[in-house]
């Protein structure tokens, strides 16, 4: 995979999730290790470049560089040339002018981190754009399920809430049904897009039908940055119907389990209780986060594409 971009699970081929979680299983032994060192990428670039909020993404990219021994340099957009009206590719072509071996790329517009790796010779990796896709995240909700339940294929996984809004839905989608997985989504009508079942997956606005008989319950943040008008009459409604708490996981499998990308709204998606506690692995997807970005940075890394500068050059 090295040269090659992670820009979306679309893209991938369900040998090659099978290959990065794979890898992911192995980098999470080092996780455990007392020195969580090794030199695997001594001598490699990593820059982060956020132009969005990140809690969990932007810190385990950094923690999974410094893991393999990279050098990561974390680019800050408030501070930097933007704010002197550079542009993005611009400064993204600065950035890769510095030879850095990988760049990951987060932005509130979909399809940027595609724009940038049109241009870089560093391979690009997608932390997030827009509501279109967030592959790393779908990549260590993967890796969670197959640790607790020993498989993907044949279970059943329901995704609720925001899911027009969600990039973390749609990676997910793509990622749980290349598995082999059936996908369920549920949320209020104005959440569920259009032409969903086009993905292969079944729409439902019942929590009780969604859920029955689920493996794996994944609740959604409702995306507030991402809304424009209203999709349900008001937070309080919206708890009480599709937050999800034990009695309506009642629906589901007696072993279910509950995931959450984060940030939680407490006593909204998800009630108190389960946010903190079994069948809930939320803190376990942020531990795999870091084993996932690892696997990332490892298969990925190293600077690529003879030719793609040529190519654009010409082309321009
Ligand atoms: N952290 C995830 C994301 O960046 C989920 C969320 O923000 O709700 O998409």
């Amino acid at each position: 995979m090295i040269g090659r971009d992670l820009l979306g699970i679309e893209d991938l081929e369900r040998e090659d999730i099978e290959r990065i979680l794979e890898t992911a299983n192995h980098m999470r032994e080092i996780g455990e290790r007392e020195v969580k060192k090794v030199p695997t990428l001594r001598g490699r670039t990593v820059v982060n470049l956020f132009f969005e909020a990140s809690t969990r993404t932007r810190v385990s990219f950094e923690i999974a560089g410094k893991r393999l021994s990279a050098d990561v340099i974390n680019f800050s957009p408030a501070h930097s040339s933007l704010k002197k009206s550079e542009s993005i590719l611009d400064t993204a072509r600065t950035l890769d002018a510095m030879d850095p071996d990988v760049v990951i790329v987060r932005h509130a517009v979909a399809g940027v981190p595609k724009r940038i790796a049109d241009v870089l010779d560093a391979p690009v990796i997608n932390a997030g754009d827009g509501a279109h896709e967030h592959p790393t995240q779908a990549l260590l909700d993967l890796l969670t399920v197959q640790q607790e339940k020993g498989r993907i294929d044949g279970l059943t996984v329901t995704i609720v809430g925001d899911i027009v809004h969600s990039r973390v839905a749609r990676s997910n989608i793509y990622g749980f049904r290349k598995m082999g997985a059936e996908v369920r989504v549920v949320a209020p009508p104005p959440m569920i897009p259009a032409a969903v079942e086009t993905l292969g997956v079944k729409a439902f606005t019942s929590m009780r039908e969604a859920l029955d008989g689920a493996d794996v319950v994944m609740a959604l943040r409702i995306q507030n940055e991402r809304l424009a008008g209203s999709y349900f009459p008001s937070i309080r409604e919206y708890a009480a119907t599709f937050g999800l708490d034990r009695a309506k996981l009642q629906f589901a499998k007696d072993d279910v389990i509950v995931m959450h990308p984060g940030p939680v709204n407490r006593g909204v998606e998800l009630s108190h209780d389960l946010a903190d506690h079994r069948p809930s692995v939320i803190l376990d997807q942020v531990r795999n986060g870091v084993a996932i970005r690892m696997a990332v940075l490892y298969l990925f890394s190293g600077r690529r594409k003879a030719g793609r500068s040529e190519r654009i050059q010409g082309s321009s």
